[in-house]
C-alpha cells in the first residue's frame, strides 16, 4: 500500500460536517503529486471549496487524516501550514501598495528587509507589473490585481497554492489570458497547484489532473482527455461533455492520440 509520503498532498477518508449532521464532503480519498496542476471540478455545492478549506486549515475535518509532505496536517494551525492562496476577490489590502500587497506574507513572517524587497521584485517582474509596484489596487484592472494576489501567494515560496475561482470575476476574454498566464507561472516555477472552478473548459484546458465533485464525492479523478473520452459514470459524462462544445484545430495525431488546438491557445492531446 502507498504510503502518505509517496503523495505530496494525501486526503484519505475525509469527511466533513458543519452541523453535525449533513456530510458535505462523504468520502474523499485524493493523492496529489509534487508539481501537479490539479482541478476540483464539480457544480456549485459538490463541496470544492470545503475540500480546500481542509487542506488550508481553515476548517478542521470530521474525520479522516490530510497529508502534506508526508507531514499530518490535521492538527497543524492554517500559518503553520506553508500554503499560499487566491480567492477570486484578490482579497488585496486597499491601503497597501502593489509592492506592500506582495510584501506582505513575507513580512509578518520577519524576513530581513533586503529579502523583502528583492522577493516582492522579483514576483512583479513575474507577473508582468514591475512597473506598477507604486499603485494602489483600486488603479489596477480586475485581472491586473488578480495578478498581484499570485504574486502575493508566491512569494514566500510555499510548498503549494490554493486557488478557489480565481478567474471567476474576469470578462471571458482575461480570463482565458489569465488561465494562459497561471499555467505559464506554474509551469515556470514548478509549484504544485490545486485549483477550484465550476468551469470544465478552464479545468480541462489549465490541469494535469482533474478530480470531478458531486454531492461531495468525487466522480473521477483522471487526465483530462481520458476524462473526456473516457467519463467513468454518466454524472461526469454529462458534466464534462459540454466541453465537446469547445471548439478548436485538430493538429494531427502522435502515437494514436489526437492533438487539438483549443481556441484559447492550450493543446489538448
Ligand atoms: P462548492 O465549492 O463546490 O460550491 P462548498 O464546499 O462551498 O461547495 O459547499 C458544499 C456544501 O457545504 C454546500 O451545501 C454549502 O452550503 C455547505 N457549506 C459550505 N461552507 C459552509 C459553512 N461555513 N457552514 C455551513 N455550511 C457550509
Amino acid at each position: 500500500m502507498a504510503k502518505p509520503q509517496d503523495a505530496f498532498v494525501r486526503f484519505e477518508n475525509v469527511q466533513k460536517s458543519y452541523d453535525g449532521k449533513t456530510l458535505v464532503i462523504k468520502d474523499l480519498n485524493l493523492d496529489i503529486f509534487k508539481g501537479e496542476f490539479v482541478s476540483l471540478l464539480g457544480p456549485s455545492g459538490s463541496g470544492k471549496t470545503t475540500a480546500l478549506m481542509l487542506l488550508a486549515g481553515f476548517e478542521p475535518p470530521t474525520k479522516g487524516t490530510i497529508h502534506l509532505d508526508g507531514r499530518l496536517l490535521n492538527s497543524v494551525p492554517a500559518y503553520h501550514r506553508n500554503i499560499g492562496l487566491v480567492f477570486q476577490n484578490y482579497a488585496l489590502f486597499p491601503h497597501l501598495t502593489v509592492q506592500e500587497n506582495i510584501a506582505y506574507p513575507l513580512r509578518v513572517r520577519g524576513a530581513p528587509k533586503t529579502e523583502v524587497i528583492d522577493r516582492s521584485r522579483k514576483m512583479l517582474d513575474m507577473v508582468r507589473l514591475s512597473g506598477f509596484g507604486g499603485r494602489y489596487p483600486n488603479q489596477l484592472s480586475g485581472g491586473q490585481q488578480q495578478r498581484v494576489a499570485v504574486a502575493r501567494s508566491l512569494v514566500f515560496d510555499p510548498a503549494l497554492v490554493l486557488m478557489d475561482e480565481p478567474l471567476g470575476a474576469l470578462d471571458k476574454k482575461l480570463r482565458e489570458e489569465m488561465q494562459l498566464e497561471i499555467r505559464h507561472i506554474h509551469e515556470q516555477i514548478g509549484i504544485t497547484v490545486v485549483f477550484v472552478t465550476h468551469d470544465q473548459d478552464e479545468a480541462l484546458t489549465m490541469s494535469d489532473r482533474v478530480a470531478v465533485f458531486d454531492q461531495g464525492r468525487i466522480q473521477q479523478v483522471d487526465y483530462p482527455a481520458e476524462l473526456y473520452e473516457r467519463p467513468g459514470n454518466k454524472f461526469v459524462a454529462s458534466f464534462v461533455g459540454e466541453t465537446n462544445m469547445l471548439s478548436g484545430t485538430f493538429e494531427g495525431q502522435e502515437g494514436g492520440v489526437a492533438k487539438v488546438r483549443l481556441n484559447n491557445g492550450a493543446l489538448m492531446a
